[in-house]
């Protein structure tokens, strides 16, 4: 059997059970700080109830509720929180998949209970972080992640043979994963409403597409993957323009940054590297929570060990920018400045690996020419 476990508004519900003046109120969590200017990313339970849901402008959220209360969304607490969900489903040593940030699944044998575990993950789940999750239970993951939504929030469903044709015939087609957009319409708009009708047209869809994939315990990939890349460049003469050696800076940074999305790797930490007449060797490295392969980031990050290490103008000769830590993407872009950036990243990987390096550059790095 597989257990689905997805997080109830999970963003949302971080926010209330770190400040519990937020609890039952209307909530939504904001991409941006700037609140009538940005999308919901998330919307607490008494906002959806309003009719509030992700994806939808600030503005329109504040039109139906104008109380509402906003929170900025801070991915670093969402990405600590799944990673300790993570390692707290880990301690049942089972096959476990981390489908998204909020949402994991464990394989588990035939001898095991699987309702008395669903219960025994959602009460540890609730007792180490003041957050609910909805339990689906079901033979493929796709069943046992429509399972999740039935009852939610806070909810325990199982599907099995008993009540396998009396749910599907009252869940709607698009409920289904993967049938929200285009497809699904698709299959409505030839008369296909439930998940029961699918069903009868495709009875093998549902053992098919939905067999479980482990993600953990990956430790062939973690050894044969590198364990850093770096660049670096020694300047034709020792350089003291704090604006040449940004650009030197941002030009290694997209470098590296180049590689590590050839490679599908994102790197935490990124470490500095700087020499001069009057400071020598200098190096330094800091490891954030939130893995990047984005140039930009990287270069933003060196530049603030720069500001720690209060280097006063000092003379440049050599500098190299190294990224470790290094891991495959776990989760695809939560908020939607986010996945647009990914997909400017993407575009001008695409322009440049067909016309030749830097034909479209980051402005600053003309410096260096
Ligand atoms: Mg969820």
């Amino acid at each position: 059997m597989i257990i689905h476990i997805d997080m109830d508004a999970f963003f949302a519900s971080i926010e209330q059970a770190i400040n519990p003046r937020l609890i039952g109120k209307p909530l939504v969590v904001g991409s941006r700080g700037s609140k009538m200017h940005t999308v919901v990313c998330a919307a607490s339970y008494a906002a959806k109830r309003l009719g509030i849901h992700s994806g939808m402008s600030s503005r329109d959220a504040f039109k139906i509720c104008p109380n509402l209360e906003f929170v900025r969304a801070d991915q670093s607490k969402y990405i600590w929180t799944s990673s300790q969900i993570f390692k707290l489903l880990e301690n049942f040593n089972l096959p476990l998949n981390y489908a998204s940030i909020d949402e994991f699944q464990l394989d588990l044998p035939d001898s095991q209970n699987p309702v008395s575990l669903g219960k025994e993950i959602k009460q540890q789940i609730y007792s180490n972080f003041k957050i609910t999750a909805s339990v689906g239970i079901a033979k493929t993951w796709l069943l046992a992640k429509l399972a999740s939504k039935i009852d939610k929030p806070d909810g325990l469903t199982l599907i099995n043979d008993d009540n396998f044709k009396e749910i599907l015939s009252k869940t709607a087609l698009n409920k289904l994963c993967g049938m929200g957009g285009k497809n699904g319409q698709i299959l409505m708009d030839q008369g296909l409403k439930t998940c029961w009708d699918l069903y009868l047209k495709l009875p093998g869809f549902f053992d098919n597409c939905g067999k479980f994939r482990e993600t953990s315990g990956n430790s062939d990939e973690a050894i044969q993957k590198p364990k850093s890349m770096s660049h670096s460049y020694t300047l034709p003469m020792a350089q003291i323009n704090p604006q040449v050696i940004f650009a030197w800076i941002r030009v290694l940074s997209e470098m590296v940054s180049g590689r590590l999305r050839q490679d599908n790797l994102v790197s935490a930490t990124v470490h500095l590297w700087l020499n001069g007449p009057q400071i020598g060797n200098f190096g330094a490295q800091k490891t954030y929570l939130e893995a990047t392969s984005d140039g930009y980031q990287i270069y933003l990050r060196t530049l603030k060990i720069m500001e720690k290490s209060r280097l006063k103008s000092p003379r440049i000769r050599a500098i190299g920018v190294t990224c470790s830590s290094l891991s495959q993407p776990s989760y695809n872009p939560l908020f939607s400045e986010e996945i647009r950036r990914e997909e400017l990243i993407k575009a001008l990987d695409r322009i440049n690996g067909k016309f030749g390096e830097s034909t479209i550059f980051p402005a600053i790095t003309i410096l260096t020419r």
